[in-house]
């Protein structure tokens, strides 16, 4: 037996997960498939992408191989982005501008008033939301709002299913329609959607070691603060990027 191409197993439990219609949820091995299927989709050779830097390499990585060229626009001198340089950065063949909230390797979250303005610009905007469950904001409910957003999640982090490979977006209904057209046929295999069924059965287990892992990184926040030289960053990810003393 191949996987269902059309998800409709998976599309059906993810939309009771997020509340969110089917039509609007495609699933993906993993997200960083889905980050490669929207760039394969509107980004070709001349065009750009733009992202706040530091952050996911993917985005980069995959921009390249679709033949675009990445914006990088430095982050401020704590990591929030700079929303006025993210925007004159934007040129005619700018497509999509990649957001991790929290982000990699800063922690930091994407405030909502932040990721208004950039959706304000018309571009595509896709919000990645891999580290979503230890932190619990989300811009799932700017998606009726917002037709040109994107919302990605992953199962990788937080259910520790990396190794199976399931990830999936939320977006308009015409996109997702967009994205099935494209995707492989089996792209996200049997033993990854048993994995997801299972989990969200499961889910007041799950939620209870994410908790658990919540608590751990504070106190380890905390225990590094004590040490002289070491700056850790606050973060709202299931990591803590930290400053070293030189040598
Ligand atoms: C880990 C990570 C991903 C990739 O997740 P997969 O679902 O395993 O492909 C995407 N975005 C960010 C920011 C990540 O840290």
């Amino acid at each position: 037996y191949y996987p269902d191409p059309g998800q409709r197993n998976l599309r059906r439990v993810l939309s009771g997960y997020l509340n969110v219609e089917p039509e609007r949820i495609v699933a993906g091995n993993g997200s960083d498939e889905l980050i490669d299927l929207l760039l394969r989709i509107y980004v070709g050779v001349g065009d750009n992408v733009i992202i706040p830097t530091p952050t996911f390499g993917m985005y980069t990585f995959s921009t390249g191989i679709c033949g675009g060229e990445t914006i990088s626009v430095e982050r401020d001198d704590t990591f929030e982005i700079d929303l006025e340089a993210m925007k004159s950065a934007i040129t005619s063949n700018s497509k999509i501008i990649f957001l991790a909230s929290p982000n990699n390797p800063t922690g930091n979250i994407v405030p909502e008033a932040q990721a208004r303005a950039l959706l304000d610009t018309g571009l595509l905007v896709v919000m990645d939301e891999a580290y979503f469950e230890f932190c619990g904001e989300t811009a799932i409910p700017l998606l009726s709002e917002y037709p040109n957003l994107v919302v990605l999640r992953t199962f990788s982090k937080w259910a520790g299913l990396a190794g199976l490979r399931i990830g999936f977006g939320a977006m308009q209904p015409d996109l997702a329609r967009t994205l099935m057209g494209i995707k492989p046929p089996y792209n996200v295999n049997q033993a990854a959607e048993v994995a997801l069924t299972a989990s969200l059965e499961d889910i007041s287990c799950l939620l209870e070691r994410v908790a658990n892992i919540i608590a751990e990184r504070d106190r380890m926040a905390q225990v590094l603060h004590g040490i002289p030289g070491v700056k850790p960053w606050p973060s709202q990810a299931n990591f803590i990027l930290c400053e070293l003393p030189e040598g």
